[in-house]
């Protein structure tokens, strides 16, 4: 297994290994474009789609340098760059004074939500797939991000419907939260679910 050796990269896994390196060149590549658009660095587009798309238990200075895979320091410096632009900004926690939450700003909120075609050209080229190929990508993509996470590569936040604590109408008589998390053991809201969450685990983790 040498897959960027081009003579051991005959192998399927090889050329799929490859495959998935480029993709991934791709992404970097629309970062940095987005970035210069917006006047803002690679980091801190992926900070500002982090506040936005998850639970705001993981919004600390941790929590993001672990959601975007960067360094403590380096992070809190991404954080200062946006509280400068005054697109972040760091708040006492309610219920612990000790500790900072990040929170964005209207402004934060805006620019967040022109982020999040980001990833159109890249949906473009798998809608352009037959559906069966597009089901057959899915689970082995789900497989390969599930290995890379147990391996420690990567921390998943996932939104909680293939989440192992998930509950679905759990408690079908209540509106304001029809299902339940056994994880916090309280009810969830409909749209709490679309958030992704630090504790997510797919029902095969073990901790
Ligand atoms: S642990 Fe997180 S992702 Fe899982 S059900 Fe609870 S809130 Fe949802």
């Amino acid at each position: 297994m040498k897959a960027l050796n081009p003579r051991y990269r005959q192998s399927p896994s090889g050329q799929i290994a490859v495959a998935l390196y480029r993709v991934t060149q791709a992404v970097q590549h629309l970062l940095r474009r987005r970035a210069e658009q917006e006047d803002l660095s690679a980091a801190q587009v992926q900070a500002l789609i982090f506040l936005n798309t998850s639970r705001s238990s993981a919004h600390t200075v941790g929590g993001l340098a672990k959601g975007i895979a960067l360094a403590y320091p380096t992070t809190s410096a991404v954080v200062d760059a946006l509280e400068r632009k005054e697109l972040v900004e760091r708040r006492p926690s309610e219920s612990d004074r000790r500790t900072i939450n990040l929170r964005l700003t209207q402004r934060g909120k805006e620019k967040s939500a022109t982020l999040e075609d980001l990833l159109d050209e890249i949906e473009q080229a798998v809608q352009s797939l037959p559906s069966t190929e597009q089901q057959v990508l899915q689970r082995a993509l789900q497989a390969i991000v599930a290995h890379l996470n147990r391996a420690g590569y990567i921390h998943l936040h996932e939104m909680c419907w293939h989440c192992q604590f998930f509950r679905r109408n759990a408690h079908p008589n209540d509106p304001r939260g029809p299902h339940h998390c056994t994880f916090m053991d309280a009810p969830l809201a409909e749209e709490d679910t679309f958030f992704d969450c630090p504790d997510f685990q797919l029902p095969s983790e073990r901790r």
